[in-house]
């Protein structure tokens, strides 16, 4: 992907994701391609970030080739260097996923949206901001093999292999949070079994199923007039 379709694929996600409620004025999405990651810079707004805000940071040693990167881009620089499968990495503050982590109760897998994260999702036990190389270790670390880790009282991080994927588990991840969360107001939620999670993750993470949430989200976008000068 070239330098210019790499800065415009990160502001389009960008709006994307705002405009889907996951980004406020916080919030940002990244791409690696090769060994650079491009990054919605920290003074724009979210709904109308341009390709040119869009920073180029070294995930090898951080330094800022353009732009002005969030101060949490450790946090995906940690993600990259931890795990070479990952190309998109999300961080955002959602209401309901992060509520989970907030009272101590686990964010298991008990609809259908949950299924991609597995069992439960994991959770980085520190709310300070995620500023430093050694916070992106150790968040990395309680990431594990996983596509998302809850910050303790602070919000979330989701990596994929590509933006439509890291998109769509975001989108996902707090759609699971708010189902579960309106169930336990009712009851307790009855935990996928091993085989159940199996089954319906192969149903429900396929290229279709994927691409189609990634052109429903950018159509609403549109709609909502957030993509007009993209
Ligand atoms: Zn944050």
């Amino acid at each position: 992907m070239s330098e210019a379709e790499s800065r415009a694929l990160v502001a389009l996600a960008c709006r994307v994701m705002a405009v889907a409620g996951l980004f406020d004025m916080h919030g940002h999405i990244s791409l690696r391609e090769g060994d650079l990651t491009y990054i919605n810079g920290r003074r724009s707004s979210r709904v109308s970030v341009t390709p040119a805000q869009v920073a180029v940071v070294k995930v090898a040693d951080g330094t800022v080739v353009s732009g002005e990167p969030p101060a949490e881009t450790p946090l995906h620089l940690g993600c990259y260097r931890a795990r070479p499968e990952v190309r998109s990495v999300s961080h955002f503050h959602p209401l309901a996923a992060t509520a989970f982590a907030t009272v101590g109760k686990p964010l298991i897998t008990a609809f259908n949206a949950g299924a991609p994260f597995g069992k439960v999702v994991p959770v980085y036990d520190d709310p300070d901001l995620v500023r430093n190389d050694e916070q992106g270790r150790a968040l990395a670390k309680d990431l594990k093999d996983h596509r998302a880790v809850l910050l303790r009282g602070h919000g979330v991080a989701v990596v994929a292999e590509d933006v439509p994927r890291c998109v769509t588990l975001s989108l996902y991840l707090e759609e699971n949070a708010k189902r579960l969360a309106y169930a336990l107001t009712i009851g307790e939620p009855q935990p996928y079994s091993d085989d159940e999670i199996e089954r319906v993750a192969a149903s429900l993470w396929q290229p279709f199923v994927i691409e189609k949430t990634w052109i429903d989200a950018q159509e609403r976008a549109r709609r909502a007039g957030a993509l007009d000068d993209l």
